[in-house]
């Protein structure tokens, strides 16, 4: 069990890093927390959500994982979630600062442009 003081700290950390340096750090994380319950599956993700002033609602694409092995180790471009597409399996909005990124849902490989 972890303090308050523990959690801030950790933040701290987490809000200094770059945006695909963060996203790295819960791509590690956040799937530990997948459940699979009466074949249901429900895993938590990190979502870009923007909102469109002329447009009703809000628009939103899941922060999808870079392919590091296609960036030799690394984590693509230092550009923020500029790249945008969909995942032909989940059909599903995703976004990232990579062109070659895997669906945080279903792990498919995804071209982003
Ligand atoms: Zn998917």
């Amino acid at each position: 069990m972890s303090t308050d003081e523990d959690r801030e700290r950790l933040a701290a950390q987490l809000v200094a890093l770059p945006v695909r340096e963060l996203v790295d750090v819960l791509r590690r994380v956040l799937p530990h927390f997948t459940e699979d319950r009466y074949g249901l599956r429900t895993t938590l993700t990190l979502a870009a959500v923007t909102d469109y002033e002329d447009e009703p609602g809000l628009d939103m694409e899941l922060v999808a994982w870079p392919d590091r092995d296609y960036y030799d180790g690394g984590l693509g471009i230092d550009q923020g979630l500029w790249e945008n597409g969909r995942c032909a399996r989940c059909d599903v909005e995703v976004t990232s600062n990579a062109k070659r990124a895997f669906c945080p849902y279903c792990g498919s490989g995804c071209a982003l442009t």
